[in-house]
């Protein structure tokens, strides 16, 4: 496939996209009409994953593939990267969207409690990020989104890990977009506030209230409510809007 075709079918990225967030965005891209690859990391959400790229290619009559691999191995995730552009020619959207929590008070919090999480979540997007730059530039153009959060703008006890690596997906979605602007890439962030997945499944039904109480919509988000935001900034329609932090919370940050 050419690197510039400018009716190319666009190629969309999006890393952890098994389940939850990042399986919403998969299936929005893919209904928006981009060629998706989903990629995994554990063992376990191989099968997801290629359940849902059937689903997605038979709905949506794009093209699907599913690409393990563990982002926050900065090797691994050049590997996925140059895969996916052999196989599919370009990459025209990259979704950080991969990400865990080891929540712990900061007193009790333990050394690799704050390296898996600021390594996957902050040293993930990085990496892909990383890769992907060279092949947008070529392009002179490209859309990188990256899933942060309300945490790393507010703070939130029990996880300063995770609000560390979030804040940090902030700061590196700013400076990237001033580098990438001239070469015509956006660089956005979407900042969801409480989504109703795996991640936030703990939660017993008296915190959950508590939660929803302080949303102005008064429910829970949803994947697809993030899915949509990220519709919207790797669309036309968001051409100039680049280093924002975009979000999608409800209310509850107010
Ligand atoms: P889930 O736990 O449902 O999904 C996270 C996904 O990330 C999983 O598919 C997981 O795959 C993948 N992942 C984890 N580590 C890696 C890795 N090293 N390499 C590749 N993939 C990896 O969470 P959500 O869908 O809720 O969260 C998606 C994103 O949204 C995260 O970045 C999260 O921090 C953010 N977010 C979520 C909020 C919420 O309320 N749910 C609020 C704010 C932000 P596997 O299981 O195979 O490891």
């Amino acid at each position: 496939m050419p690197d510039s075709a400018e009716n190319a079918t666009r190629v969309a990225l999006v890393t952890g996209a098994a389940r939850g967030i990042g399986a919403a965005v998969a299936e929005r891209l893919a209904a928006d009409g981009c060629d998706v690859v989903i990629n995994c990391h554990s063992e376990s959400s191989v099968e997801a994953a290629k359940n849902l790229a059937t689903k997605i290619s038979d709905a949506c009559y794009v093209k699907t593939s599913v690409m393990q691999c563990d982002v926050s191995d900065f090797d691994a995730a050049k590997e996925m990267i140059d895969k996916v552009k052999e196989e599919f020619g370009r990459i025209d959207i990259l979704v950080n969207n991969a990400g865990i929590t080891r929540d712990g008070l900061l007193m009790r919090m333990k050394e690799d409690q704050f390296d898996a999480v600021v390594d996957t979540n902050l040293g993930g997007a990085f990496n892909c990020l990383r890769h992907v730059a060279p092949i947008m530039i070529k392009q002179r153009s490209g859309r990188i989104i990256s899933i942060s959060s309300i945490v790393g703008i507010y703070g939130n006890a029990g996880q300063v890990n995770y609000a560390a690596s979030k804040a940090g997906i902030i700061g590196m979605t700013k400076a990237a977009a001033k580098e990438l602007g001239s070469r015509g890439i956006t660089v956005n962030a979407v900042a969801p506030g409480f989504i109703e997945t795996a991640m936030t499944a703990g939660l017993d039904e008296k915190a959950n209230e508590a939660l929803t109480s302080r949303i102005s919509l008064g429910r829970l988000g949803k994947p697809e409510d993030i899915a949509d935001a990220v519709s919207f900034l790797a669309s036309d329609s968001a051409s100039y809007i680049t280093g924002q932090v975009l979000g999608v919370d409800g209310g509850m940050s107010l």
